[in-house]
């Protein structure tokens, strides 16, 4: 089929073998690319084993349009068995190496063994190397990037991770560009398990398309399409940091560990105050719509924004000045720390102190303590040490009634929107395939304009059509959806771009089945994993249930459990699950996933 450069390329760090396989036709067309690649590779390869094993196995897979010249296409996908949930984890990030790694002659990358001394990967077409990274290991993921860059171009592809993955803390992600990050279950750990600092790729050659004229002419009417919407010059000032304000007013915003909805200082730190500190844009290859806003940090250094990190690291743990959030983000982003988990656990660390389960005093924005805090996560020491595996565990380990506002499902941190009163984005964060993270089912939006406070069919079918666009296509394609949700992109062209890349035509129907596909073998492999998995892995931590906000516009607004689950019952019947959340065999049957069934019943 056209469109792929048609090769996986696997390489074993313990002996340094290479091999380079032919991706079939129907691994295409059952699985598209990126995360569908993944989690037919992860099920195939990776059965019960330790995330932090030499047996656990590392993807970098792209999809047919990544690296093309359409809009926002330069993203990839990293996925494993995840260190953090022990269940599938995955994250995309946009970067010059998924361009590289098409260039090159591959779609994917699957690495395993272990390196028996620190080292990085170098893919220069034809040519693959396991080259020595002693004077790499140790080295920020800034500094360790300008080293890589100097010896090999500015323009080359490279995924690093910082100090945090080489000491495999299990919230660390990788790397990219200094600012484009990827992975929060955990992948910069399970990189850092591998000895593995970093890879770096160079292509020359071009992926052969069906037809490029016809690839050129979509792709300059959508990055046309792009720069006309009614939307863009606002979404140019703000990018992601126009949902500050929207949250606030909503009472969605993450404050004080996901207590309250609003931040009574959001006026100094919002999407206003980040045009007047703006000095850069930062962002990921082929974007006409770059979203990484840079300013200058507490400490006078550019460090790069967006919403999630700035309602993390900001209202979640009580701070409200956009430089020292920026300076945060910065020292997250040198440690290779994912910033979403980051916020959670020291807003956790916050929480536990205000209730005096812990000895130290640690205050809500606290700026000192938070540097220092950024430190020992990273290096898995001090207080650190009780939340740089992620909130579930630390309040395992804490106990004293914790768990109800360690602030995660299926042990990955929720992302930046608090959800008391929105019951449809509580069931997205249930229902996500990596645990609480947004980019599944941004359902948020919808929910807040049309019927909030209802519980109904409605919203179930709502949230499983934006996962299987979002989860299912987007991030397989594997290209950004930010211009759909964002600026309305027509969702339209997509079916069009693939059919001249690829020459096949496939109907959003099609890629619905396959986005359920996904879905359904992703959601297999969390049951063989964790045979005990089921319906509670699926609910939001009860701080959502039983503590109502107490100030603002949604002041006494909590989830109603008895309707939720109600909601997640019909989420199942929608999806051919059984009320334990497990799919059925006639459903697995149905999408082509013949024996999975026989994997993880009984
Ligand atoms: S919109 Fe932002 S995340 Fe999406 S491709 Fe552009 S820079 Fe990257």
């Amino acid at each position: 089929m056209k469109g792929y450069a048609g090769k996986l390329l696997r390489v074993n760090l313990s002996n340094g073998k290479v091999s380079k396989e032919e991706i079939s036709d129907s691994m295409k067309r059952d699985f598209l690319g990126g995360r569908g690649f993944a989690i037919k590779l992860l099920w195939d390869e990776v059965k019960k084993v330790d995330p932090l094993s030499e047996k656990n196995k590392i993807i970098f897979a792209t999809g047919p349009l990544s690296g093309q010249l359409l809009p926002s296409a330069g993203k990839m996908v990293i996925a494993s068995k995840s260190p953090l949930t022990g269940g599938y984890g995955d994250g995309n990030i946009g970067t010059m190496a998924s361009v590289h790694l098409r260039k090159a002659g591959y779609d994917v990358v699957v690495l395993e063994g272990k390196s028996e001394k620190p080292s990085y990967l170098l893919i220069e077409d034809e040519n693959i190397r396991i080259a020595d990274a002693t004077d790499l290991w140790g080295r920020n993921t800034f500094e360790a990037q300008d080293l890589l860059e100097k010896k090999y171009g500015r323009n080359s592809g490279i995924l690093l991770i910082g100090p945090a993955g080489e000491n495999q803390i299990r919230i660390s992600t990788v790397m990219s560009q200094k600012g484009r990050a990827g992975g929060r279950p955990g992948m910069g750990a399970v990189m850092g398990s591998k000895n593995l600092k970093a890879l770096v790729i160079k292509g020359t050659g071009n992926v052969s398309n069906f037809d490029d004229a016809k690839l050129k002419e979509l792709s300059k009417k959508g990055h046309d399409e792009i720069k006309a919407k009614e939307n863009y010059d606002f979404w140019m000032k703000q990018g992601t940091m126009q949902a500050f304000e929207w949250c606030n007013e909503n009472a969605c915003l993450p404050t004080y560990n996901f207590r309250e909805g609003v931040f009574d200082f959001s006026k100094e730190m919002d999407g206003y105050v980040l045009e007047k500190l703006h000095t850069d844009r930062k962002g990921c290859p082929m974007c006409n719509m770059q979203c990484g806003h840079i300013i200058k940090d507490s400490n006078g250094q550019p460090a790069e924004l967006d919403y999630e990190n700035v309602g993390m690291l900001g209202p979640n743990i009580g701070l409200k000045s956009l430089p020292q959030v920026a300076l945060l983000n910065r020292m997250a982003d040198e440690w290779g720390l994912d910033t979403i988990s980051l916020g959670s656990g020291i807003g956790f660390v916050m929480e536990a102190s205000e209730k005096g389960l812990i000895p130290e005093q640690v205050k809500w924005g606290d700026f000192e303590t938070a540097q220092k805090l950024v430190v020992e996560i990273g290096k898995g020491e001090g207080l650190g040490k009780l939340v740089c595996g992620g909130v579930k565990a630390a309040s395992e380990s804490l106990g004293k009634g914790s768990q109800k506002w360690a602030m995660h499902v299926k042990g990955l941190e929720i992302s930046a929107y608090n959800c008391h009163a929105c019951p449809g984005m509580a069931l997205s964060f249930g229902t996500s395939p990596i645990g609480a993270h947004h980019k599944d089912a941004w359902v948020i939006a919808w929910e807040v304009s049309t019927d909030r406070f209802s519980y109904n069919k409605a919203k179930v079918e709502k949230l499983i059509e934006f996962q299987r666009i979002r989860g299912g296509f987007f991030e397989s394609a594997t290209v950004c959806r930010l211009p759909w949700v964002e600026v309305s992109f027509g969702i339209h062209w997509y079916p069009e771009y693939l059919e001249a890349i690829t020459g096949e035509r496939r109907t959003w129907e099609d890629l619905y089945t396959m986005g359920d596909r996904i879905y359904n073998l992703i959601r297999a492999y969390w049951k063989r994993e964790i045979p005990e998995f089921g319906r509670k892995w699926d609910s939001p931590p009860d701080r959502w249930f039983e503590e109502p906000h107490s100030q603002g516009k949604m002041k006494g607004m909590k989830v109603d459990r008895e309707k939720y689950e109600q909601m997640l019952s019909w989420y199942y019947e929608l999806r051919g699950w059984d009320q334990n959340g497990i799919p059925r065999e006639g459903t697995l049957d149905a999408l082509g996933l013949r024996g999975v069934s026989k994997e993880i019943i009984g």
